[in-house]
């Protein structure tokens, strides 16, 4: 039994769709055509620390040059550059002063209710060293951490850049998070301010972010914040601390609009950033200033192969990683005119997004697999929200980022918004990676369906064994870069012992970095495909199955499924079995109708994979347990399999109340 279940398991991993980059995608691109992708590679095999050097010395201005590339004296607390000192904001804009750039457009802000702002680049300069001086004004200097609370605004992009400015570490904060989050956060970085607003507008409602913010500081240990600056983004009023609390008004009354920028160290940590909570206890990523905002640059270069004419946008929010990377720093720093929307992407319609590529005619597009599910499950059952309504002509490269793209999702993504012309560039890292570390280069890679395909250059990304040992293409195993790079995580801040337990195993000699993720290279080309966390990995009757793979069969049931996330419970007979949880396009099914379609969906996986990946549980909700960055969380998902009471961190989770609803049985 066991070699046919795995022959049948192979062929739902084998993805024969194959779109090789045309002439539109290949000509002018940065990297054309795999033998220059190649010959990057080769360079950084060869001279690794010269690969570094000259894309340091070429991308960004460093206000003292640096000597030393690489320093692993002290691996596993790598520094890159560590002797040349530069600014985050300088890179970003003041660096395009004096160019063509300067009188271009930076932000494109698109509010919640449709109203456009613009600003240039010598505006948002303008507006950064105001709020600079404002900050200053306030007391706030170089090495004090700052928490953002902020919504998508422009607003939120000039506090970040002007903590860069002075020096000032910032650790933004999601909105949607609780007080609770809140205050956590604000102890563990020991933050001297907070940047907010009075409100945030989402989907035609007001949302109070200040009143958060007080009542985060007021659950105690918060006495390090001094200065709560509040945006009034609405006209609503709200309640003012005295003595603490000022208005941006306020704060920019009498600033100037000049600002010196700050040199710092190029390790000096630009930001704190928490990760989202899928695995566990949010990790406060810290990362440094010069190689972090090198590669931010880079991979806008090589990813999204980011042309002057470009108007680029990605929906993540600044909260996340891809908001600090893609949003903050990234275009700025390639001079790129960009996207910032304020909304959701579900109002007033689930097509806003396609109507607002075409208004600001967006030409690369970067958002995450859970919008495409949500808005392929939209678009299916309402015509007037389907992509086709909109001309969508102006959109050169597509991008996904977050969670695998399942191949289902990846061909709509393809035919429905790309026209069948944007290549796809399924951009796999992680908030501890600071950039893209696994993807296709879009004028370059020939594209596979729900695999990030191959390591950017400079990137020794690897699949390895539990004891470090390289495993041959088609072997699952763990996911690891072999080789230190500029962006990747410094420490946990206030916790180096969890950094070095968590990346760094001792098992695997200390030095290589451990993603946490699973993963397979294909046979044929050697492609990455990531299939889950590393947790996320099922023993069936001594068959290793990744979650991955039976989500991605259920889903491509498409005439019934929407979104399904699967998990292993321990198994008397089998060791452990498969749960399958599942949202239906139609509404929830109960009762005997709930048994009738899971039956028909066992069968499905069946014949898909094999009848060794039928799920023994299979559960319906109207959704799934999700971080609030629209994240599965399995690990919630795995007590609800077990019938454990759940008591482990869920202060990022988005919707508690799907919890009971899914612990039920059919
Ligand atoms: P925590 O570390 O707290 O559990 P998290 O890992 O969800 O949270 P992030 O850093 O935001 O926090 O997410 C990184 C993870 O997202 C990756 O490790 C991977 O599991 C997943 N991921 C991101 N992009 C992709 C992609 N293109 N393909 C597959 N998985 C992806
Ligand atoms: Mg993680």
């Amino acid at each position: 039994m066991s070699s046919s279940a795995s022959k049948n398991i192979e062929s739902v991993l084998v993805e024969n769709r194959v779109f090789p980059p045309d002439a539109r995608a290949t000509q002018g691109a940065r990297i054309s055509g795999m033998a220059a992708y190649e010959a990057l590679c080769k360079e950084a095999e060869q001279d690794f620390e010269g690969f570094w050097t000259r894309l340091a010395k070429d991308n960004l201005n460093w206000t003292k040059p640096f000597t030393r590339t690489l320093d692993e004296s002290n691996a596993p607390f790598y520094q890159w550059f560590g002797d040349g000192e530069l600014n985050a904001s300088a890179n970003c804009l003041d660096r395009h002063i004096g160019t063509p750039v300067e009188n271009k457009t930076a932000i494109v802000f698109e509010a919640d209710d449709g109203t456009v702002t613009k600003v240039t680049y010598k505006e948002l300069l303008a507006r950064v060293s105001q709020f600079a001086n404002a900050l200053k004004a306030r007391g706030i200097k170089k090495g004090d951490r700052v928490i953002v609370y902020m919504p998508m605004t422009i607003e939120g992009v000039v506090a970040m850049q002007a903590c860069a400015r002075i020096g000032a570490t910032h650790s933004v904060v999601f909105g949607g998070f609780s007080a609770k989050a809140l205050q956590e956060r604000i102890i563990d970085a020991g933050a001297v301010a907070v940047i907010t607003a009075n409100y945030q507008l989402r989907g035609g409602k007001e949302l109070p972010l200040k009143a958060i913010v007080d009542d985060g500081i007021a659950l105690g240990g918060c006495e390090s914040i001094k200065t709560v600056f509040v945006y009034e983004r609405t006209p609503t009023a709200w309640n003012r601390v005295e003595g603490r609390d000022i208005t941006f008004a306020e704060a920019l009354k009498g600033q100037g609009t000049e600002c010196a920028p700050v040199p710092v160290n190029a390790e000096h940590p630009l930001f704190i950033l928490y990760t989202s909570g899928s695995t566990g206890k949010p990790k406060g990523v810290q990362h440094a200033t010069g190689g972090y905002l090198l590669w931010a640059k880079l991979t806008m270069d090589w990813t999204f192969d980011i042309r002057p004419e470009d108007v680029f946008w990605c929906t993540a929010d600044i909260g996340w990683i891809t908001g600090h990377t893609y949003v903050a720093y990234g275009p700025l720093a390639a001079g790129a005119t960009q996207v910032v929307f304020e909304g959701i992407p579900t109002f007033p319609h689930a097509g806003r997004f396609w109507q607002m590529i075409e208004k600001h005619k967006v030409s690369v597009f970067y958002t995450a697999p859970t919008a495409i599910r949500s808005l392929i499950k939209a678009a299916d059952g309402d015509e007037k929200v389907h992509p086709k309504n909109w001309d969508l002509t102006s959109l050169r490269i597509l991008g996904s980022v977050g969670e695998p793209i399942n191949p289902e999702a990846w061909m709509w993504y393809h035919r429905n918004v790309g026209g069948e012309r944007c290549p796809i560039v399924d951009t796999f890292w992680q908030t501890e990676t600071g950039g893209h570390v696994i993807t296709p280069l879009p004028g370059a890679t020939p594209l596979v369906p729900g695999s990030c395909t191959l390591p950017l250059p400079g990137i020794m990304a690897a699949i390895v064994d539990e004891t470090g040992k390289d495993l041959p293409n088609g072997a699952g195993g763990m996911l690891v870069i072999k080789r230190p790079w500029p962006s990747m995580i410094r420490t946990i801040w206030n916790d180096p012992e969890r950094f070095k337990k968590s990346y760094f195993p001792e098992e695997m000699g200390g030095t290589i970095y451990l993603a946490g993720d699973g993963a397979v290279r294909s046979a044929d080309r050697g492609y990455f495909r990531i299939t889950g966390r590393i947790d996320d990995v099922l023993n069936v009757s001594g068959h290793r199955l990744g979650t991955m793979e039976i989500e991605s069969a259920l889903v491509a049931k498409t005439d019934l499924v929407a979104e399904a996330a699967v998990v292993g419970r321990p198994d008397d007979v089998t060791g452990e079995a498969v749960c399958a949880f599942v949202v239906l396009k139609r509404s929830r099914p109960t009762g005997e109708e709930a048994k009738q379609i899971a039956n028909e969906l066992r069968n499905w996986v069946a014949k898909e994979i094999g009848p060794i990946a039928k799920p023994k549980d299979i559960r319906f909700g109207d959704n799934l347990p999700k971080t609030r960055s629209g994240k599965i969380m399995r690990r919630l998902l795995r007590s609800i399999a077990k019938g454990e009471a759940i008591t482990q961190d869920t202060s990022t989770l988005e919707n508690p109340a799907i919890l009971e609803q899914l612990s039920q049985t059919n």
